[in-house]
């Protein structure tokens, strides 16, 4: 039997390399994005069937979800991978804009999950693939709404796995970190534009953008290594909870999970100051 994926924000990045790796593979991929006319190549593809779904809207993820099971007759794997990055200074940050980095990114993922399971308890199978980020792991600064939307998904991911398994159904998190050759820093760096900081975080913005270009630095991975992670989580069988996808984190990720708080913070202190 082909396998059916459902894989939210296929418009670019990490979704639409997402849904081409999976097709590859001979699955079955429902490409959801909120706006259809961003397809592109996905359109061509005859195991890609692409529908519109916009996290923030109920509406929207019920006619996606729906739109997918009627054209497959089954979905066997949602992949959670909408979001975005807010960055800039918290103290600045309209309240809009936090409310709408935890809406699409967490919200938006916990909707979606919902509305798919009723069809996964019907079917006593199913998984949910979490894409969260090495800030679900550690923080950053002028990263602040950003981490804590992923460290939420990664708590709501965590304890929902332990919920779901008795009823067949697995939960599984993958944390990317830099990947440069997506539309994140695009968006994010949209984002930080609009809003203006207080004279009093001038130093601070400037260290974080030394920060922020040693990172880059680091970061030689691409959005479709991140794809050969994901596509790895949902079909490896295992009861793996956490997949790290990038090699750029994996030093701070062992520091925040395999040493004590102090010896993590003095790590990660370090870090930022360069
Ligand atoms: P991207 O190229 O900007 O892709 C983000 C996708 O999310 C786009 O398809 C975007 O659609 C979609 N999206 C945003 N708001 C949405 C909404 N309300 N409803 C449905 N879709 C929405 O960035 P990416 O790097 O591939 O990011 C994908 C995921 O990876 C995100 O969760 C991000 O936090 C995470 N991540 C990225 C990095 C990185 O360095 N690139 C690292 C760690 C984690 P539109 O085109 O309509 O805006």
């Amino acid at each position: 039997m082909t396998k059916t994926v459902l894989i939210t924000g296929c418009s670019s990045g990490f979704g639409k390399a997402t849904a081409l790796t999976f097709a590859r593979e001979g699955w079955n991929v429902v490409a959801t994005m909120r706006d259809p006319t961003k397809a592109g190549e996905l359109a061509l593809h005859p195991n890609i069937f692409v529908t519109r779904l916009d996290v923030q809207e109920q509406d929207s993820i019920a006619q996606g979800v729906g739109a997918g099971i009627g054209r497959f007759g089954a979905i066997d794997v949602l992949v959670n991978n909408a979001g975005f990055g807010l960055f800039g200074v918290f103290e600045a940050t309209p309240s809009d804009k936090l409310r709408e980095q935890f809406e699409v990114n967490v919200f938006g993922a916990m909707e979606v999950t919902r509305a798919l399971l009723p069809h996964f308890r019907s079917r006593r199978a199913g998984l949910v693939v979490n894409i969260s980020s090495g800030a679900g792991v550690f923080t950053l600064p002028l990263l602040a709404p950003y981490c804590a939307s992923k460290f939420a998904l990664e708590g709501f991911s965590e304890a929902l796995s332990h919920e779901l398994a008795p009823l067949g159904i697995a939960v599984k998190i993958v944390e990317p970190g830099g990947v440069l050759d997506t539309n994140f820093g695009a968006r994010s760096g949209a984002e930080a534009a609009r809003t203006p900081t207080p004279a009093d975080y001038d130093g601070v913005a400037e260290a974080t953008a030394r920060l922020y270009a040693r990172l880059s630095a680091q970061a030689t991975s691409t959005q479709d290594d991140v794809a050969r992670v994901i596509f790895q989580a949902a079909t490896d069988g295992s009861d793996q909870l956490r997949y790290v996808a990038t090699e750029d984190i994996q030093p701070l990720v062992r520091a925040r999970r395999e040493t004590s708080e102090a010896a993590y913070l003095h790590f990660l202190r370090a870090r930022i100051a360069g």
